[in-house]
């Protein structure tokens, strides 16, 4: 396992592909441990780095995992089995907002997928919570990008940047979540429920 996870780090690195960093996903299997977590969806799962160690953190665990590059999917698959986690990690291989679910509930869901859509992860997948469930969305700061828009150049990036602002005051005047932001890694909010939606 140790192994495996090296060696994705060290494919990631090669291949360019963003996983989450260290901070945050000992951060996620922390607060898994420490909330009795079992059922968790993912949005964005690349290669199956942080869905694996997700499910590594106890017996219970089971991970929900949606990526929409079929060759990160690929190589996710391959992950996921030299690990011996095919019965712990389902991967989708599906655009997170083109997917129907129905008469599922998670404790966690972890949104790490298209900056500029977090919002509408957020909306949509709400209703797949169960009471107390709690939406984590990492890369807030946008490597340090968000808060100071200002002295951006490229109209894309500043435009990403904006909706990752905005995505953040919905977060902090939701009704219905409570967020606590972590200086963790690239940024870290956790929504907790507050009642039924
Ligand atoms: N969670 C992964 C990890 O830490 O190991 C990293 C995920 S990476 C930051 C984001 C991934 O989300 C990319 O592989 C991208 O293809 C995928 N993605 C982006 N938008 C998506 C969508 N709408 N539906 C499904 N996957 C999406």
């Amino acid at each position: 396992m140790r192994q495996n996870i090296l060696e994705m780090e060290q494919y990631a690195k090669e291949f360019n592909v963003p996983i989450i960093e260290k901070d945050s996903i000992a951060f996620i299997m922390k607060f898994i441990k420490a909330n009795g977590v079992k059922d968790i969806l993912e949005i964005g799962s690349a290669i199956g780095y942080s869905a694996i160690l997700m499910a590594s953190v106890g017996e219970e665990v089971k991970v929900t995992t949606i990526e929409r590059d079929n060759n990160r999917y690929m190589e996710c698959l391959k992950n996921v089995k030299k690990c011996g986690l095919e019965n712990k990690i389902n991967v989708v291989f599906q655009d997170a907002l083109e997917m129907n679910l129905s008469g599922v509930a998670y404790d966690l869901i972890f949104i790490d997928a298209a900056k500029g859509q977090y919002l509408k992860f957020f909306e949509k997948y709400k209703y797949f919570l169960k009471p107390g469930g709690v939406i984590i969305s990492d890369n807030l700061k946008f490597h340090g990008h968000v808060g100071n828009r200002a002295s951006i150049t490229s109209r894309n990036l500043k435009q990403l940047v904006g909706k990752l602002e905005n995505y953040i005051d919905f977060l902090k005047n939701n009704d219905e979540f409570e967020t606590k932001f972590y200086d963790v890694g690239d940024g870290l909010s956790v929504s907790i429920r507050k009642n039924e939606i």
